[in-house]
């Protein structure tokens, strides 16, 4: 017999939130259902901090270091601390966004569930930004000046303008749902995919960064699934307001094929080729994709891996959302 007044048993954790069940989003992540229902303060209370993060709030066990070779002045150092210094500042832009869906949210579920989300990428940017002062890039005083210098005009070449796209809908138009669909095709949906292969491309040199990204990935994958269902939702009760989405939608992904991302990729890719080569004993036997050697790939190969990956997930994503005409 369980003694009554005891604590109540602890709730498993969730095996989508779970850091080791998890499914990556081309591990078939991409097909996780969830709704902002299920998705609230409490799910996130039992998952996330325990589960996925497994009580480490930087996203990392205490005995996983960054090892010297990364911290050595070099071009891998450099291919870095430039990627954490935008992805700190990406994901603070996409915190700041995120508030005006927990102003705006229709009801309680959309609420909790976006103040969960709110926490998460608020958090990846403290996680980032925690990294760049432990990589030895600058000290909690001079950080925030490292990351404006590290990121340089891709603020404004890239930030910004997506940004300008997305912020007027929301906080002037008070459009929720188109919002939410921006938000989840062109910021998680970007976001995502590129996780996935930068853990993979830093697994075998900083297993810091390389954790960061999987749990950072693992919330992703999440926002990306409770996103989707709320589009969906909202599709099958409003079926006419397709075409204005679809419309949103296909403005934003143009915005963002015009963006010099690629420019900024083959700039972090051509340091990181560099470095690589310096450690080829030490990489010799890691595959970057399965059958694929880390060592035989070219920055042109992996930037193109990250913009297939992210093609596919949009293709996916806005068919299960019921946008698919956004795809012609
Ligand atoms: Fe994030
Ligand atoms: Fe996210």
């Amino acid at each position: 017999m369980t003694d009554s007044t005891g604590p109540a048993p602890r709730r498993a954790i969730a095996p989508e939130a779970d850091w080791d069940t998890a499914k990556a989003l081309f591990d078939g992540g991409d097909g996780l259902v969830l709704s902002a229902e299920q998705c609230g303060i409490e799910y996130w209370f039992d998952n996330v901090p325990q589960g996925t993060l497994r009580g480490n709030v930087l996203g990392h066990a205490p005995d996983v270091v960054t090892p010297q070779l990364v911290l050595d002045e070099g071009p891998l150092h450099e291919a870095l601390i430039r990627e954490v210094a935008f992805r700190t500042l990406a994901e603070e832009r996409a915190a700041a966004s995120l508030s005006y869906l927990v102003l705006d949210a229709p009801n309680l579920a959309c609420m909790e569930f976006y103040a969960t989300q709110l926490i998460d990428e608020t958090r990846h940017a403290m996680i980032f930004r925690r990294h760049l002062v432990g990589l030895g890039a600058a000290t909690p005083d001079t950080v925030q000046d490292v990351i404006d210098e590290l990121v340089g005009d891709d603020r404004q070449r890239i930030l910004t303008p997506l940004e300008n796209y997305v912020l007027p809908i929301i906080r002037d138009e008070h459009d929720f749902i188109g919002a939410v669909v921006l938000l989840t095709t062109l910021v998680e949906g970007v976001l995502a995919p590129s996780f996935e292969q930068s853990e993979r491309k830093w697994r075998p040199l900083d297993p810091v960064m390389a954790d960061i990204q999987k749990g950072a990935g693992i919330d992703e994958v999440r926002h990306l699934a409770v996103g989707s269902s709320l589009v969906r939702a909202h599709l099958e009760q409003h079926p006419k307001d397709t075409d204005r989405l679809v419309e949103i939608v296909r403005n934003g992904m143009h915005l963002f094929y015009e963006l010099p991302v690629i420019e900024q990729l083959s700039g972090w890719e051509a340091l990181y080729q560099e470095g690589i080569a310096q450690h080829a004993d030490l990489l010799a036997d890691y595959e970057i994709w399965p059958g694929h050697k880390l060592l035989d790939s070219t920055p042109e190969e992996r930037i193109g891996k990250t913009f297939e990956m992210t093609a596919r997930i949009h293709e996916s994503r806005l068919t299960d959302m019921g946008l698919a005409a956004a795809l012609t």
